[in-house]
């Protein structure tokens, strides 16, 4: 196990969080540990979580980072802190695994979408990604989303059905 803040238990064995903190940088909310987007948790320290072992549930235990467990073809080059986008399963749409793309920003680099793309089109990954409003660094709560996928997927979101299924099936930065 790292040293470095690892917001959950590291399960891959070739890939550790090594110097990413990014998952506990404010891009995930939570609003125990006064974390939002523009604000890191209060217990990340540059060693790492100073409260590993008491860390609570959620979203520490249970947010699932792809780059780090999941069985998908992710690259060495998308760790979110490299990459610009936290990636974590939601779910299924159909045969589709669906990710969450959170951007460790505000919103993400156009080459950071155009990886989200072609990761899509070539796995047959289904990809929700959402984009925030923020203002003088501040998250104003409000957001937009894009999605990249089977073209039932993307016309259902857009049409703006499922979404909050969605929603409560991730560990995600705010509604939209
Ligand atoms: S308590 Fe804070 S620093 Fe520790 S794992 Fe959770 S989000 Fe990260
Ligand atoms: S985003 Fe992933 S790689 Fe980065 S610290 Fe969190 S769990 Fe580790």
């Amino acid at each position: 196990m790292t040293s470095r803040v690892p917001i959950q238990e590291i399960k891959s064995d070739n890939r550790v969080c090594g110097t990413c903190t990014a998952c506990c940088d404010g891009w995930l909310v939570s609003e125990v540990l006064d974390m939002r987007p523009g604000q890191p948790c209060r217990h990340r320290t540059i060693e790492g979580c100073a409260i590993y072992e008491e860390r609570p549930e959620k979203p520490c235990r249970t947010f699932s980072c792809s780059w780090l467990t999941e069985d998908f073809p992710l690259p060495e080059s998308a760790r979110p802190d490299q990459s610009g986008v936290i990636l974590s399963r939601l779910g299924n749409w159909g045969l589709w695994p669906v990710l969450a793309a959170t951007p460790t920003g505000a919103k993400f680099d156009p080459p950071t979408f155009d990886f989200l793309k072609s990761f899509c089109t070539q796995n047959n990954v289904a990809i929700l990604c959402v984009e925030l409003e923020m203002i003088d660094e501040s998250f104003t709560g409000r957001g937009w989303q894009k999605t990249f996928g089977p073209e039932d997927f993307v016309s259902a979101l857009r049409s703006g059905d499922n979404v909050d299924a969605l929603w409560e099936l991730g560990n995600r930065v705010g509604r939209v």
